[in-house]
């Protein structure tokens, strides 16, 4: 019997509604890997935006996707792509406002999917985006839906935005993140969707400190259940 190094925790939910904070802090308590996939699907927008690719270009689109590689450093904030560090220029307003056209490209899901696919397979790993629990691991031992209503996303995305020092407004957020979701929910590959395994979290009136620790509770139940022990004793 080859032994997990640890169950697979799934996240998917709208943006902004603190996916990457919690799986973050998640995968440190648990001593778990964190992976953004979102961070993933920028960085292809990225890329494409500086070859002038546009998303309906498919061929062009999946011969860049097929050259690029990813690493993940610094407990899985940073994303490097071809040794490129373009954790900084994924979160510009202009990768924000196009990513959701990119990510909709079923060739494009296909290889990032696998690669994801790859990274989490052996377990022990906390992964976060919009498909997580329906495509990438359909069979996670724990799937979390994460939501919050879309003002309360809003307001935190903008404190984040300007914490960094870019200036923008709250209406600007607020409609970025409605649009994406919009086109997340509705395309034809991978929708954003609830699964029915799922354990739905409205964090609006919850702190970031309450929701990972909701989720620390289940999945160290799981884990018992299971009996794996974390791998780092
Ligand atoms: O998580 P984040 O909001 O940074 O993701 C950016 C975009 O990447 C999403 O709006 C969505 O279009 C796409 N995405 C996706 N599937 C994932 C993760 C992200 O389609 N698993």
């Amino acid at each position: 019997m080859i032994k997990k190094k640890g169950i697979i925790v799934a996240i998917d939910g709208p943006a902004g509604a603190g996916k990457s904070t919690t799986a973050r802090l998640l995968a440190e308590k648990l001593n778990y890997d964190y992976i953004d996939t979102g961070a993933m699907y920028r960085a292809v927008t990225l890329f494409a935006l500086r070859n002038d690719i546009k998303h309906t270009e498919t061929e062009q689109l999946v011969k860049l996707v097929s050259s690029l590689n990813f690493e993940f450093k610094n407990n899985g904030t940073e994303i490097f792509v071809n040794s490129e560090n373009v954790s900084e220029q994924i979160r510009s307003a202009e990768v924000s406002s196009k990513v959701s056209d990119y990510s909709k490209i079923a060739e494009v899901r296909e290889i990032l999917i696998q690669k994801q696919y790859e990274i989490g397979e052996h377990g022990g790993i906390v992964m976060e985006g919009r498909d997580i629990t329906t495509a990438v691991f359909p069979n996670a031992e724990l799937k979390i839906f994460l939501t919050a209503d879309l003002d309360v996303r809003a307001y935190r995305r903008l404190i984040e935005i300007r914490n960094k020092g870019q200036k923008i407004d709250l209406e600007n957020v607020r409609n970025n993140l409605e649009t994406r979701d919009k086109i997340d929910s509705s395309r034809d590959v991978n929708p954003l969707m609830i699964t029915e395994d799922s354990i739905i979290i409205d964090t609006t009136k919850l702190t970031v400190d309450q929701q990972v620790e909701i989720i620390y509770n289940k999945a160290k139940e799981i884990i018992k259940s299971l009996n794996l022990h974390s791998h780092h004793n």
